[in-house]
């Protein structure tokens, strides 16, 4: 707890970490030191219920403010998490690992969704439709679902939960969040500074506990949630899915990715090899849209190859809280163990180690940062998500097989590929079953863009103006009668 009061607001933590002693808790872990930094409320699903009830009394007068002043509390709401962000930053270091810089870096993309979302509830427009017959006049309106709850993962602690909330609260909705047990710090800080600005601790709230069955199992059963947001894996989005089914709610699913990142051989070598090691070793390759399998024609493969170890060799592994790292710890042991054996399954069917391959020796809660060189396209590190620094680069020939390698997978979340030829990118780029292709970029996420997967990857948009349409209904309105 004394971190807590080095902060320079210590007031972001200090009351969701003073556990009453009747309350249940458990402990949050830094995954560096594998020490404990404090604990947290181990809510009850009793206690969750109590929370949805006020949110849905809350919600009706949320609802009926005037989309400007909603907007005026989610922008004073974004001014206090800008201002917070070096504390923020750290909070978020010691619960998830990331380099202080990348934290720093997720707290403005988080709180960039609360500005756009401040700006797009003001534009939820219905629209009035030419009547099929006189004497009628037809016109929609866009109203919010009413309360929406949400799950979310570890590797973006503060902007996976912006992406929904700020949405949620501009269109009118309640929102509570359950943020992944290994990280409820940065999402019970943002919270905090939401009440700061004027939004209603009823109406938006963080709920902790480490039982996410039981909190998925109340969320998709309970009456008052009408829609519930998701962030995590397939397999546990598909069950959400599933329970969500018995109370018809409205659902909207972020899933795993397997993302190919194509070199074609008229690209241009350098800008590919920057945008690789971007979009591989960020958040140590834990983010759901990093580049999972490289392919390289045949003509650059050489090339792109030492260039991208020379590169890779650079990277500075360490505790994310110091100065100039580039790869923080895995989340966990399991983290660490499975990157093991895909590294060693992968050399078993063929691939070449050339860096890296096991936990960093100086560093043990680290994955040194990898790169298996001929790997084949049916090599079992293709096709499961990797989340881990590993690099595998595969050779390729046929720039039209390509597109088959690149869509023979489940998932369909985020794409890449590098060219100079327009009739090839925009060829490759209609190929593509992904809900996203970076051309020629590397880093594709920003709060403009409507982000989100096809195939096992998800259903639903965040960002961009279709991000608050998930939290909205349509309703159809038809005056009759009229002269
Ligand atoms: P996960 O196991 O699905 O966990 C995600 C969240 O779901 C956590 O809060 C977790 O709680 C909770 N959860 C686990 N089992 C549950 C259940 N049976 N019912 C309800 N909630 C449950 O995923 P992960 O492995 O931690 O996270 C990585 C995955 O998320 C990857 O597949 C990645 O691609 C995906 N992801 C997708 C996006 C996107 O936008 N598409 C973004 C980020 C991550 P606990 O923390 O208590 O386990």
């Amino acid at each position: 707890m004394n971190w807590i009061k080095t902060l320079n607001s210590p007031d972001l933590l200090l009351d969701a970490c003073s556990i009453n002693k009747d309350q249940a808790s458990y402990q949050v872990f830094n995954p560096y030191t594998n020490k404990a930094l404090c604990s947290v409320a181990n809510l009850s699903v009793e206690q969750i219920k109590h929370s949805i009830s006020a949110a849905q009394t809350a919600q009706p007068e949320w609802a009926k403010k005037s989309a400007t002043e909603r907007a005026e509390r989610l922008m004073s709401w974004f001014d206090k998490v800008i201002a917070a962000k070096d504390d923020l930053a750290k909070i978020m270091t010691l619960e998830q690992g990331k380099p202080l810089q990348e934290s720093a870096g997720e707290v403005e993309y988080g709180a960039s969704f609360i500005k756009w979302f401040a700006e797009e509830g003001k534009r939820t427009y219905g629209k009035h439709i030419p009547a099929p017959k006189n004497g009628q006049q037809i016109v929609t309106i866009k109203q919010p679902v009413g309360v929406a709850a949400a799950i979310t993962p570890w590797n973006f602690p503060i902007a996976m939960i912006t992406r929904k909330a700020a949405p949620a609260l501009a269109a009118g909705c309640a929102f509570i969040a359950r943020p992944a047990s290994q990280t409820p710090l940065s999402a019970l800080a943002i919270a905090e500074l939401a009440y700061q600005a004027g939004i209603p601790k009823s109406l938006f709230q963080v709920v902790t506990s480490d039982d996410a069955k039981a909190i998925g199992k109340l969320f998709t059963s309970h009456p008052s949630i009408k829609k519930i947001s998701f962030t995590g894996s397939t397999q546990v989005g598909q069950q959400l899915m599933a329970q969500a089914a018995e109370q018809m709610q409205k659902v909207s699913l972020e899933l795993g990715g397997n993302a190919p990142f194509v070199v074609f051989d008229d690209a241009d070598l350098d800008a590919a090899v920057k945008g690789a090691i971007a979009c591989k070793f960020r958040n140590a390759g834990q983010t759901c849209i990093c580049a999972n399998r490289f392919y390289v024609h045949d003509n650059i493969y050489e090339a792109f190859v030492q260039k991208f170890i020379d590169q890779v060799a650079e990277l500075t592994i360490g505790d994310g809280s110091q100065e100039k790292v580039d790869i923080g710890p895995l989340i966990n042991e399991q983290a660490l163990d499975a990157a093991e054996e895909k590294v060693n399954t992968a050399v078993k069917h063929g691939a070449k180690l050339k860096l890296g391959g096991q936990r960093d020796t100086d560093h043990p809660q680290c994955f040194a940062a990898t790169v298996l060189t001929e790997v084949a396209h049916d090599n079992p590190i293709m096709t499961d998500e990797i989340f881990a620094p590993i690099a595998p680069i595969c050779r390729f020939n046929d720039p039209d097989e390509i597109i088959d390698w690149c869509n023979d997978t489940q998932y369909g979340l985020a794409s890449y590929f590098y060219s100079r030829d327009i009739n090839k990118i925009w060829k490759v780029a209609q190929a593509l079953e992904y809900g996203m292709v970076g051309i020629n970029e590397g880093l594709i996420s920003n709060p403009v863009a409507p982000f989100g997967g096809v195939k096992h990857s998800g259903i639903g948009r965040e960002g961009g103006s279709e991000g608050i349409e998930e939290y909205l209904e349509t309703k159809y309105l038809c005056f009759g009668g009229l002269g």
